[in-house]
């Protein structure tokens, strides 16, 4: 399974890579699609050359074939009218006049004749015209008209001959149409190659140059003599036409502009890199946020929902996004509430500083959140809807809760020990006036009695009144016992944590008259024997009372107090708690006097405070005592005894120590 599982992976992965790189040479296929096109384009000019060519040299022969038709066509005409001249010379006088006056001969020298010869059978000659050339005989080079040498045809009359010299030039003029000689340079040739007539000046001549000829013999009127069309233009090779030559720039062009995509191609990708680099970044920054975050447009509609903002609310992204108001988390029962809260965010008068909410999970959990509204800008600066980031503070709240509770119960229970301090003031302050009262009662009706005073009505109140006062005795009593401080808890308890959880209890009001608080606590202190709960309560009235002390004593000016908390060991059997202020201080008042009940400087003050405080310290066998602390103020401070086992076990045996030893003891360590 987790075999197939990582061949799917791999495979996707391969196909995925594969795509990637062929996505990477996409910018390569214009090019190779012209280099393609380029190709067939050169295939096809080949083969349009080669049929070309082809065609060319078919028209060359047959254009050659048929001059030569036409060159032997006019020789063979030529013959005849020699032949016909033959006929008549026998008849003729033996003179070159008579010759020249005949009318072969004039007509044959206005053609292509240069002239007639007539030789004895000795090869002399006997007449000849016209009659100027007598004595030429037959010789290269005789410029007749045209240039060229001059041919010759013979012709036999009985045992003599007709030797007729005339023009090969003229003769090709005639025979050869004009516009063959437009297109070739035409030319009548030896066996040795050497040129015997041209209708050119400047016979091209040579096939090296690339020109092409054929070649074909002129007939058994010419013997020797070939006549030879060589085509007057060269056809250029194919590849140098100048639709290849296009082709070769549009390549040149392909390639520069394929650099050039290349170039932006990589451009592209670089940033589309750094692109998705960075969305990744954002995405792993906004994954790992503790801020949920949510985008929605001018509706109200949500655009963007974070995975923060998916778990604390228990619904997926897709779920989210595209909602509108009234959005699922919302709580049910209070819908009209928060769809007007939502309208007064939309128009933009959310609270700058952030509003809490009460939003409900998917599972039903209420949760409350601290939401920061801000606009939402686009690329073009235009605001098109609200950012939010939303800040799940249930867990602060649910420790606010706690810490109210605990104040609330700290409180409560300061009250008890308050009513339990007064009930017992009072009961030892009412306890005596009551028996004085129930003494004289007791004493009135005794000499009533003995005065024999019987009126009953008088006996009865007065006995009412003695029973009254007594009732009234035994209800403090109950008062007293009902409310008396409860029994304390001893046990192995460290003093300074104690101090320091007061002092974090009392934080707020600290912060509240900026108090500061310094520890000097002496290292390696040793458990103290006392109630925790009720030395948390001793810490909180002297820290109070010290904050009192500086309120009171300064004007709010915002300088703030210190208050120093000294913690030691105080001889071998006590540890010793000091709490300093920078406050007023005593004024030379015993701790007697402050800690007497209802002893009070305070307009609202109750002035049992420290009186509990003492009794407590005192019930724990420790000692209280007050004075001027190092920072100028008021030191109230206290000892507890250190944590015994074996003490602990004699207190739980009920064998306690005298309270009275104790004070001693811990007074004396004081
Ligand atoms: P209350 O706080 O109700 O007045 P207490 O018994 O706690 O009762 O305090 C009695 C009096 O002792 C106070 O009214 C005050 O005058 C004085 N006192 C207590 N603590 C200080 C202190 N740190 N500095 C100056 N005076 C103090």
């Amino acid at each position: 399974m987790l075999a197939q599982q990582s061949i799917a992976i791999e495979t996707t992965h391969g196909l995925r890579s594969m795509r990637a790189g062929v996505r990477r040479m996409l910018w390569l296929l214009p090019l190779l699609a012209s280099l393609l096109f380029v190709v067939g384009v050169l295939a096809w000019a080949y083969r349009a050359d080669v049929a070309e060519r082809e065609d060319r040299r078919t028209t060359l022969i047959a254009d050659a074939l048929s001059s030569e038709a036409q060159l032997r066509d006019l020789l063979g005409v030529e013959m005849a009218r020699l032949l016909e001249l033959a006929r008549h010379l026998p008849q003729q006088q033996r003179t070159s006049a008579s010759l020249a006056e005949s009318p072969e001969v004039t007509e044959g020298l206005r053609r292509i004749w240069l002239g007639v010869t007539w030789l004895d059978a000795n090869n002399r000659i006997i007449a000849h015209a016209p009659e100027q050339s007598e004595g030429a005989g037959l010789r290269v080079g005789d410029q007749a008209d045209g240039p060229g040498v001059s041919a010759h045809l013979t012709q036999a009359v009985g045992n003599e001959k007709l030797v007729l010299r005339y023009s090969p030039a003229l003769l090709l003029r005639r025979g050869i149409p004009w516009w063959l000689t437009r297109k070739y340079d035409v030319q009548l040739i030896d066996s040795n190659e050497q040129v015997i007539a041209s209708l050119d000046q400047a016979p091209l001549r040579t096939e090296a140059q690339g020109h092409e000829s054929y070649m074909v013999a002129v007939g058994a009127n010419m013997p020797g003599a070939f006549l030879e069309l060589t085509l007057r233009e060269v056809a250029p090779p194919f590849w140098r036409t100048l639709p290849l030559v296009l082709m070769a720039g549009f390549l040149g062009l392909m390639l520069a502009a394929t650099l050039l995509l290349r170039r932006q191609v990589v451009r592209i990708s670089r940033a589309e890199n750094a692109w998705r680099t960075e969305a990744a970044w954002r995405q792993a920054m906004e994954d790992s946020a503790l801020v949920g975050l949510r985008a929605r447009d001018a509706e109200g509609r949500i655009l963007y929902v974070n995975r923060t903002f998916c778990h604390m609310v228990g619904l997926s992204a897709d779920q989210l996004v595209g909602l509108r108001p009234p959005m699922p988390y919302w709580p049910p029962d209070a819908l009209d509430e928060v769809m007007l809260r939502n309208k007064r965010n939309l128009e933009g008068r959310a609270p700058r500083d952030g509003y809490e909410a009460l939003w409900c999970h998917k599972d039903g959990r209420r949760l409350n959140v601290m939401v920061f509204e801000s606009p939402l800008i686009d690329a073009n600066g235009t605001q098109t809807g609200w950012m939010g980031s939303i800040i799940d503070i249930t867990a602060r709240k649910l420790l606010e809760e706690r810490e109210r509770h605990q104040t609330e119960a700290m409180a409560h229970q300061a009250r008890l020990t308050t009513l339990g301090e007064v009930a017992s003031a009072l009961a030892h302050q009412l306890n005596q006036p009551l028996t004085v009262i129930m003494g004289y009662n007791a004493g009135l009706q005794r000499m009533l009695t003995d005065a024999g005073y019987d009126n009953q009505a008088v006996l009865h109140a007065l006995s009412q009144q003695g029973e009254q006062a007594a009732e009234a005795g035994r209800i403090v009593r109950r008062i007293r016992e009902f409310l008396t401080r409860r029994a304390p808890q001893r046990e192995a308890c460290d003093l300074v944590a104690v101090a320091r959880r007061a002092a974090e209890l009392l934080k707020r009001d600290l912060q509240a008259a900026q108090v500061s608080v310094e520890w000097a606590l002496a290292p390696n202190l040793p458990q103290v024997f006392a109630d925790p709960i009720l030395m948390e309560q001793v810490l909180i009235n002297l820290i109070r009372n010290a904050v009192d002390a500086m309120l009171g004593a300064t004007p709010h000016d915002g300088s703030g107090g210190r208050i120093r908390m000294v913690a030691q060991r105080s001889g071998e059997r006590f540890v010793r708690m000091d709490v300093e202020d920078s406050g007023p201080g005593l004024s030379g008042r015993t701790v007697d006097a402050l800690s007497a009940p209802f002893y009070s400087t305070k307009s609202d003050g109750m002035g049992m405070g420290l009186a509990i405080c003492r009794s407590v310290i005192e019930v724990h066998h420790g000692g209280m005592d007050a004075g001027t602390g190092s920072l100028g103020g008021a030191r109230f401070s206290f000892t507890l005894p250190v944590f015994d086992a074996q003490l602990q076990i004699l207190q739980e045996s009920g064998s306690e120590l005298d309270d009275e030893d104790a004070r001693a003891n811990s007074e004396g360590e004081l």
